[in-house]
C-alpha cells in the first residue's frame, strides 16, 4: 500500500493559476508562492462580496481515539466528490502546525487519495503564515520585556505576566523558564515559558477577523499584562499594534492550493482546537462562500469542542449560517469507546462496536441542538468487516440518521458520491434552523453550565475558588458577555479522558478562566491542558528524509 506523502508525490498539479481561473479569480489577484500556491489578494473582497452565499458544511467527528476518525480526509474526499457531481465545491481546511508534524501526528493534509497538495510544502513552511504568527507575537513579548526594562512607566507587575513567548515546535524544555538573566543590561528577570505557536491569541484572531482593520482592531485589545495594581495592559497600551499588524499583512489573506483531483482549496488559519477555538479562518470561509456552491469545511477534535466552538464562537463572529453537519465516525474507533485495545482493534467485534456507539449518539443529538440537519459518514477502514459496517448502518437507521459509507481515502472523490449526494439532498430538502446554544448576555457561569449539561451531558459544574474570582474580576473589567471557549480534554465527553463512550452522572470542574479580549473570548480551563505539547520517545521526526534530488520520505 502507498503512504500518504507517496500519492501526493504522485500527484498531477495544475499550476495555482488554472486552480483561480475554475473560481474565476483572474491572475492579477492572486500572488503566486511558487506554481501551486497562492495567496488570494485583500482587494479581490470587494468584487465578490455581494455574490450569493454558497452552502456551509461542517466536517465533524465522534470523540477522538488513537485509532484515528479522518476529519480532514473526509472534508478533502467530500468537496472533491461534489465536484465530481457537477458541484462547484472548495474544501477549506486549518493550516498544519509543524509541533504535531515532527511529533506524532505526522501531516495534517488528508490521506490516502484524499489529501491537498503540495503536501510537503503544506505541511512544512508553507506561505509563512506561522512563521509570520511567530514573530508578531514574539515582538510584543519583546516589546514588553523592553517597556519594564526601560523604566516601566506602566507600572508592569512581571509576576502578572499573561503573555508568553512561541515558537511553532513541540519543545517541553520550554515550558517553564526564566528571562533576563545576565545582570543589569540584560534586562529584569521573571519567569517565563513558551507556548507552541498555534496556542497563541494571534493565531485565533487571525482565524477570527474580518479583514486588516478587524485583525488591528482585535490585536490592539489584547492583554499581556496587569499592573500592580490588577489593572489590565494591552498591546495598545504598548504602542505595538501598528507593528504587529505589519508583520501580519501577508498572513491575512487567504492561501489557495489544489486537491489531489485538482479541485480549489483553501487553507488559511490553525488556531488550537483547546485554548482556541480550532477552525480554518473566517475569511477563508467567507471567499469559500463567495466562490464556491459548497464550502466543506471543519473543526478540530471531537463535535463536543470542534462544533460547538465553530457553531457558538466562529459562526457567531462572522454571521453565518451552516447548512449541513457530516459527523464522520470510523468503525476502530467506536470499538475502542466501546473498551477494546489497540492490539485487537483489527478483530471484528460486535459488541464493543454496539457499546461505544452510544459515543456517536450524543453527538448526533447534539448537532441537532443547533438546528444543523446531519448525516453520518462511516470511513471506511482496511480492517473494517461487512458485519460491523451493517451494525452501524442498522444502529443510525434506528435513531432516524442519514447514514453513509465514505471510501474516499481509497478512492477519492468516486469514494464520496453517495456522501456528496446526502449532503446535497440534506440543503436541498431539510432547511437548516442555525442557532446558537446560549446568548451572549447570560452569565458567564450560565454559558458553561449551559454547554456541560447540553453538549457533554454532565450533572453540572464545580468553579474553584480561583475560577470564581476570575469570573468576578472579568465581570468587572466588562467581559462577561464574551463566548466561552471551553478548554477540555478531546477524548472524552467529560474532562477525564479516561472516561470513553458516553459517560454520565460526572461533573465538570472548571479550575481556571483566561480572556483572550482581541480574539473575544473566555477560555474556561478545566483539567490540565498542555499549551506546549511534547515530543513521544520517538517522535516522527526521526523517520523522516530527504535524498539528494530533495524527495521527501517519512512526512506520513
Ligand atoms: P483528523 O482530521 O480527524 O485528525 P485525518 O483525516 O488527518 O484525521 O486522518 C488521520 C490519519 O488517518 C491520516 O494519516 C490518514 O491517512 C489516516 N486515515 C484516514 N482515513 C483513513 C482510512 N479510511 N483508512 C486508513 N487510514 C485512514
Ligand atoms: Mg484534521
Amino acid at each position: 500500500m502507498k503512504t500518504d506523502i507517496q500519492i501526493a508525490q504522485e500527484a498531477n498539479m495544475l499550476p495555482i493559476t488554472e486552480i483561480g481561473a475554475q473560481l474565476n479569480i483572474d491572475k492579477s489577484e492572486l500572488e503566486l508562492y511558487g506554481n501551486y500556491k497562492a495567496k488570494i489578494s485583500l482587494k479581490f473582497w470587494d468584487k465578490i462580496k455581494d455574490n450569493k452565499d454558497g452552502k456551509l458544511i461542517l466536517v465533524t467527528a465522534i470523540n477522538p481515539t488513537s485509532a484515528g476518525e479522518g476529519k480532514t480526509t473526509t472534508n478533502v474526499g467530500l468537496s472533491m466528490a461534489l465536484n465530481k457531481i457537477g458541484k462547484k465545491a472548495i474544501t477549506t481546511l486549518r493550516e498544519p502546525s509543524l509541533g504535531p508534524s515532527f511529533g506524532i501526528k505526522g501531516g495534517a493534509a488528508g490521506g490516502g487519495y484524499a489529501q491537498v497538495v503540495p503536501m510537503e510544502d503544506i505541511n512544512l513552511h508553507f506561505t509563512g503564515d506561522i512563521h509570520a504568527i511567530t514573530t508578531a507575537h514574539n515582538l510584543l513579548s519583546a516589546l514588553l520585556d523592553n517597556h519594564i526594562h526601560k523604566g516601566n512607566e506602566l507600572n508592569i507587575d512581571p509576576r502578572r505576566i499573561v503573555w508568553k513567548r512561541v515558537l511553532d515546535m513541540n519543545d517541553r524544555a520550554l515550558r517553564n523558564i526564566v528571562v533576563g538573566l545576565g545582570g543589569r543590561n540584560n534586562g529584569v528577570p521573571r519567569e517565563d515559558g513558551f507556548d507552541i505557536t498555534v496556542a497563541s491569541e494571534i493565531m485565533a484572531i487571525l482565524c477570527l477577523a474580518d479583514d486588516l482593520e478587524d485583525l488591528k482592531d482585535r490585536l490592539g485589545k489584547m492583554i499581556v499584562a496587569y499592573t500592580y495594581d490588577n489593572e489590565p495592559i494591552t498591546a495598545d497600551d504598548l504602542n505595538a499594534t501598528g507593528a504587529l499588524t505589519i508583520l501580519l499583512k501577508d498572513a491575512i489573506k487567504p492561501n489557495l492550493v489544489q486537491t489531489l483531483e485538482n479541485t480549489p482549496a483553501i487553507i488559511h488559519g490553525g488556531p488550537f482546537a483547546n485554548i482556541a477555538h480550532g477552525c480554518n479562518s473566517i475569511m477563508a470561509t467567507k471567499y469559500g462562500l463567495k466562490l464556491a456552491d459548497y464550502v466543506v469545511t471543519e473543526a478540530g477534535f471531537g463535535a463536543d469542542l470542534g462544533a460547538e466552538k465553530f457553531f457558538n464562537i466562529k459562526c457567531r463572529a462572522g454571521n453565518l449560517k451552516p447548512d449541513a453537519a457530516v459527523i464522520v465516525a470510523t468503525v476502530r474507533a467506536l470499538k475502542k469507546h466501546g473498551g477494546v485495545s489497540n492490539e485487537e482493534l483489527d478483530k471484528e467485534n460486535l459488541t464493543a462496536l454496539n457499546e461505544g456507539f452510544a459515543n456517536l449518539e450524543k453527538h448526533i443529538e447534539n448537532i441537532s441542538k443547533f438546528g444543523v440537519p446531519s448525516v453520518v459518514a462511516i470511513n471506511r477502514f482496511p480492517t473494517d468487516t461487512e458485519n460491523e459496517l451493517q451494525l452501524i448502518a442498522d444502529k443510525c437507521k434506528q435513531i432516524g440518521i442519514d447514514v453513509v459509507l465514505s471510501e474516499v481515502w481509497a478512492k477519492g472523490g468516486d469514494g464520496g458520491v453517495e456522501l456528496a449526494e446526502k449532503v446535497v439532498e440534506l440543503c436541498e430538502n431539510k432547511e437548516s434552523k442555525f442557532s446558537c446554544l446560549y446568548n451572549e448576555n447570560d452569565s458567564v457561569e450560565g454559558k458553561i453550565q449551559t454547554i456541560a449539561k447540553d453538549i457533554y451531558g454532565a450533572e453540572g459544574v464545580e468553579f474553584t475558588k480561583n475560577a470564581k474570582k476570575k469570573i468576578s474580576k472579568y465581570e468587572k473589567l466588562g467581559f462577561s458577555d464574551l463566548p466561552i471557549c471551553m478548554a477540555k480534554t478531546q477524548y472524552s465527553l467529560s474532562d477525564d479522558p479516561k472516561l470513553i463512550g458516553r459517560p454520565e452522572g460526572f461533573k465538570i470542574t472548571v479550575r481556571d478562566l483566561s480572556v483572550s479580549a482581541g480574539a473575544g473570548f473566555i477560555v474556561a480551563l478545566t483539567g490540565n491542558i498542555m499549551t506546549m505539547p511534547g515530543l513521544p520517545k520517538v517522535p516522527a521526526a526521526n523517520n523522516m528524509d530527504i535524498d539528494e534530488k530533495g524527495n521527501i520520505e517519512g512526512l506520513f
